[in-house]
């Protein structure tokens, strides 16, 4: 998830939102992993933040996906939003964030469209 809205800058890229699974020894997977590709992998889906930032777990399902994508905004971005300068007088809203789950670089190109 990364903040597109009013007051968007370097402070606020510093914080890219992901979701991390929590794998059966406890490790994390890092902002390039998309969870959702390795069903039955995770015991738990853990918001998680480019600053290093990470939240309470939620169930390793879709819904859980959602919520911790949510977790995120309310418990990260939104606390951080009233300390950054720029964001002070900025309602942040949800249309403000891209919310593609997975950073554009990994991807995979729509179907019937040739990698380059
Ligand atoms: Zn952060």
């Amino acid at each position: 998830m990364f903040y597109i809205g009013p007051g968007a800058d370097e402070l606020t890229d510093e914080h890219e939102g992901y979701v991390s699974g929590r794998r059966p020894d406890g490790s994390l997977t890092g902002i390039w992993t998309d969870v959702r590709a390795e069903p039955g992998a995770f015991t738990g889906f853990v918001p998680a933040c480019e600053c290093g930032w990470t939240g309470d777990a939620a169930d390793p399902t879709p819904t859980g996906h959602h919520a911790a994508q949510r977790r995120w905004l309310t418990d990260h971005f939104e606390v951080l939003a009233r300390e950054l300068p720029g964001l002070a007088k900025v309602d942040v809203a949800e249309r403000d964030f891209l919310w593609t789950g997975v950073p554009a670089a990994v991807r995979p190109s729509p179907a019937g469209y040739p990698v380059s």
